[in-house]
């Protein structure tokens, strides 16, 4: 898409949707920055008086009412804003409505009136604008949502339509540049927006509808919108939870299922009985409102959409592709990265590590045979056999030792285990969350301030139960299986939390008990950028001990660093990192407040 759009300011804009919501959001901002606004939806008096509004703030506005589901109605639409401004600069098919519930339950016909709406609507908006569009040039934005993506339960339908709207908005955008005209086709995603969309939504559901968290206000997408109208976007997520979930549904679709199995069908119910059934799919409601009245806490701002609507974010699309153009990061992360990153298949002598999305597992060759070290993510129990085979042929491990028992770190144990038939120990502490005696105490997402802080909760920590396979890691501090590796005891990150050391060549596996990325942070997980940080702070139960875990493992002077996240690092400038992390702990490690800041749970 090579070519310019014009100013804002010189835009003519048509929003449908506008009377509440994203739509009305939009349509404020975009007459606040001198465009002129044509706003539409079939609530005709509430379109008024947003008008009435904008005009009073000294913009330029007309409406006309209209339902999306009906062709005629957009081609009249389009005729308007040229009758009115001679023009349409941008058109942003923007109106839609949510149906809660399961899809076995939902009446057949609400499914289809609600694709007249969503799908539809896009389909004949876009038909109206085009034929306006292909001379002047401009722009066609089109609401998306992250459920086109990657569905959601109990919004079944719903997510099906923003699938159509993708397929469609891909398709178009193809067909439209292939043919050379300037016309840019944006597709925007937005993530939980706070908007009066529960309350339209027609609900079967036994509570009223909430958001799953993270909730984005909606000025944030207001944004988004206006900015892909003066630049030409091909599409754009609105929120990094959003993003998450879509890249982890593309990578580890079984573990989503699983985790969302496990959390979506509560978080998106509130403490309440339903009381708005009906909803707007048939028709408008009365008064209508830009915000919406969720109880969960309101996200101005997107970081990671300003930081992929950014010229830097926009050169490096693999962030916001995540996996799919992994050798393209890759590149580019190896000309940005400092010295001392180690190829991660090949950390030190005999010592190779994985990494499964966002952690990594290692496997430590000895004499006889090879040794695993923690067991990654569930679904992922086939991808690590694979590359140990790669490694070790398919001679199964001697042994599988634990760092410590969270998700992240035993998801395939299960399966591997049962595959091999091998011994698992891990630190006497750690044995209750392994045989089903109790679940880790619960993370605090308050803490790190980054996304994969606030995304914890929804992290499972229910205990596996391993029976009499598991075992304690002897009190010699000696590793079955390992000669030459010593076990380090080092609580904090949990109480029972090892790291495991060879003295000889100064090797250390450090576990959680510090990370080279900064964990808590989606980007910095996704890019994988290197930094020297504490432990994955959600989940650190007691920040004295983590602090004086750090400094003995930075006494170790170890030289080469294969952490639970992050990269692996060698050299002398990470092992100084790693001593003034110990040294300046409190200072930049220790979250300010906290849960277990204030209240450290004692192993
Ligand atoms: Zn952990
Ligand atoms: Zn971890």
């Amino acid at each position: 898409m090579g070519f310019k759009l014009k100013n804002l300011r010189n835009q003519v804009i048509v929003v449908t949707g506008a009377s509440s919501g994203i739509g009305r959001a939009t349509a404020e901002m975009a007459a606040q920055r001198g465009a002129r606004v044509v706003l539409s939806s079939r609530n005709e008096a509430e379109l008024r008086r947003v008008v009435d509004g904008i005009r009073e703030r000294g913009g330029v506005a007309v409406h006309y009412a209209a339902d999306v589901a009906d062709p005629d109605a957009m081609v009249q639409l389009a005729r308007r804003a040229m009758a009115e401004f001679g023009a349409i600069d941008t058109w942003v098919n923007n109106a839609g409505v949510g149906l809660y519930g399961r899809t076995t339950e939902v009446p057949l016909a609400d499914k289809r009136r609600m694709f007249d709406i969503n799908f539809w609507g896009v389909v004949h908006g876009c038909r109206a604008a085009v034929p306006y569009l292909r001379e002047r040039g401009g722009a066609i934005i089109n609401i998306g949502s992250v459920t086109g993506d990657r569905a959601v339960p109990l919004l079944g339908i719903y997510s099906a339509s923003k699938h159509a709207v993708r397929g469609y908005t891909d398709a178009l955008r193809m067909e439209l540049e292939e043919q050379g005209l300037p016309i840019s086709v944006s597709l925007v995603k937005p993530s939980s927006t706070n908007t009066p969309f529960t309350e339209h939504a027609r609900n079967y559901m036994d509570s009223e509808p909430e958001y799953g968290p993270p909730v984005y206000a909606p000025e944030a997408v207001a944004r988004t919108i206006l900015d892909c109208a003066e630049r030409p976007t091909r599409d754009v997520t609105i929120g990094g939870g959003g993003k998450m979930m879509a890249m982890m549904g593309a990578v580890a679709p079984r573990l989503t299922d699983t985790l969302m199995e496990r959390t979506m069908f509560e978080a998106q119910k509130k403490d309440a009985p339903p009381y708005h059934h009906e909803g707007a799919l048939d028709g408008p409601q009365g008064s209508e409102r830009r915000d919406g009245s969720t109880e969960r806490f309101v996200m101005k701002r997107s970081a990671y959409t300003r930081a992929a609507m950014s010229d830097v974010g926009r050169l490096l699309p693999a962030i916001a592709l995540g996996t799919a153009t992994v050798i393209g990061i890759n590149a580019v992360r190896r000309a940005l990265e400092p010295d001392g990153i180690v190829p991660l298949d090949s950390v030190a002598p005999g010592v190779a590590g994985l990494r499964v999305m966002m952690v990594n597992v290692y496997a430590i060759r000895h004499e006889t045979g090879w040794t695993l070290v923690d067991a990654g993510l569930y679904g992922s129990a086939g991808r690590i056999r694979r590359w140990a085979a790669g490694h070790f042929g398919n001679t199964p491990p001697d042994a599988i030792i634990l760092t410590h028992a969270h998700f992240d770190h035993v998801g395939a144990l299960d399966e591997l285990v049962n595959e091999w038939n091998v011994p698992v120990y891990a630190h006497f502490e750690e044995l209750p969350y392994l045989t089903g005696e109790r679940p880790y105490p619960p993370p605090d997402p308050s803490v790190g301030g980054g996304l994969m802080a606030r995304m914890s909760r929804l992290y499972p920590r229910r205990p596996i139960d391993l029976g009499p396979r598991v075992q304690e890691l002897p009190p010699d501090f000696n590793v079955p299986t390992l000669p030459g590796w010593q076990w380090v005891h080092t609580p904090g990150h949990t109480a029972g939390h090892v790291s495991l050391f060879r003295p000889a060549d100064q090797t250390l596996i450090a576990g959680d008990a510090f990370c080279t990325t900064r964990q808590e942070s989606f980007l910095a997980v996704a890019t994988q950028r290197p930094e020297m940080n504490g432990p994955p702070a959600y989940f650190t139960t007691d920040w004295d001990a983590a602090r004086d875990s750090v400094r003995r493992l930075a006494g170790l002077s170890p030289q080469f660093i294969a952490p639970g996240h992050g990269h692996a690092v060698s050299g002398n400038e990470w092992r100084d990192s790693l001593r003034e992390l110990a040294d300046r702990f409190d200072e930049v490690a220790r979250p300010r407040e906290g849960r277990y800041v204030e209240n450290p749970l004692r192993g």
